[in-house]
Order: C-alpha cells, then structure tokens, then sequence
C-alpha cells in the first residue's frame, strides 16, 4: 500500500495538486480540535465543521482523550495555544467510538498471539498498561472529562474557551455536551 501512496503522491505533486491547499502555520479561524483518529471522521469532521485546510489544529489520538496532565494531547494544545494562537478548543467525541468499551483484557490475549511475552507483558501491566489501554464506557462522560481535563490544565490559560461535543459517525451532526 505504501508503495502505491508513494506513487501517487509523485503524481500529486508533478501536477500540482497542492496549489489548492497552500496556507501559513497559523490556525486562521484561532481554533484547535481534539477528536479521534477513526477513518470515518478523516474527511467527514472537517467538512461538517466547514474547516479547509489552515483553518484549525486538529489533533487525535484513539478516542480523542486526555489520560494525564502530560499526555501528548495536551502538550500539543498548549503549541497550539502560545505558539499558534489558538483561542478555542473543540473536543469532539464521537458515535460508536472504537475506544468506547476497549479494554486491555481483550487486547492481551492478541499481544500474545503477536509474539508479546508473558514477562513484557507483566512488567508492563506493572507500570498500569491496563489503565492506559482502557477506554471509555460513557461517551458523553468522556467529553466532559475530557474538557475539565484542559479547563482545569495549570498551564492552560482561563480565557482560552473549551467547548464539548459529540459528532455523529454518519451524519456529521454536532451534539454540545454541556
Ligand atoms: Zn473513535
């Protein structure tokens, strides 16, 4: 497959395909997105919020969550906010989320298949791979956590607005969670 991208992408850029797209670093619209990385959302979310390409920072991770104060989401919020000039936060969670209801319990036993051992697995379960790897069971729980987790962020700062929604997997229709 990769081959096949490669490909293409020669093709893209001997034809120009790009020109479309050309824009600065800067978020035009002062807007940062955390959503989840599910392929159904890849060009669905941001034709359902109208955004082109230099309007927002998107960011995503599996579920579109925040696990800890230090976790990646919130490091690239905070580029977003100082370096970027990001002024709002979307955090849009979605239906039928892959990481709704994930748990380690049921990847454990294909890290194994995988030719993870035993002994990796226990040091790792030692250092709370299972809280790590669990998902969420509430979605709309998730987006409210999720938001008091940059709202209440020390280095976050409080004029920055942080707003909570649940986009439909089909539709594209925004839910706010308030
Ligand atoms: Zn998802």
């Amino acid at each position: 497959m990769i081959d096949q991208i490669l490909q293409f992408n020669r093709q893209f850029v001997a034809e120009k395909g790009y020109e479309p797209y050309v824009t600065d670093k800067y978020p035009a619209k002062k807007l940062a997105v955390l959503t989840c990385m599910d392929t159904r959302l890849t060009e669905l979310l941001p034709k359902a919020l109208g955004l082109r390409n230099g309007d927002a920072k998107i960011i995503k991770n599996a579920g579109g969550l925040i696990l800890s104060e230090t976790d990646s989401a919130i490091r690239s919020l905070l580029v977003g906010i100082y370096e970027l000039g990001v002024k709002e936060v979307m955090v849009v969670h979605h239906s039928t989320c892959g990481a709704c209801h994930m748990s380690y319990d049921a990847f454990r036993p294909h890290m194994l298949e995988h030719g993870i051992s035993e002994e990796t697995l226990s040091e790792w379960e030692a250092r709370g791979v299972a809280e790590w790897l669990e998902g969420f069971h509430d979605t709309e729980a998730s987006v409210r956590k999720t938001v008091a987790s940059i709202v209440n962020h020390p280095l976050v700062p409080k004029d920055v607005v942080v707003r909570g929604f649940i986009i439909d997997s089909v539709t594209g229709a925004l839910t706010e969670i308030q």
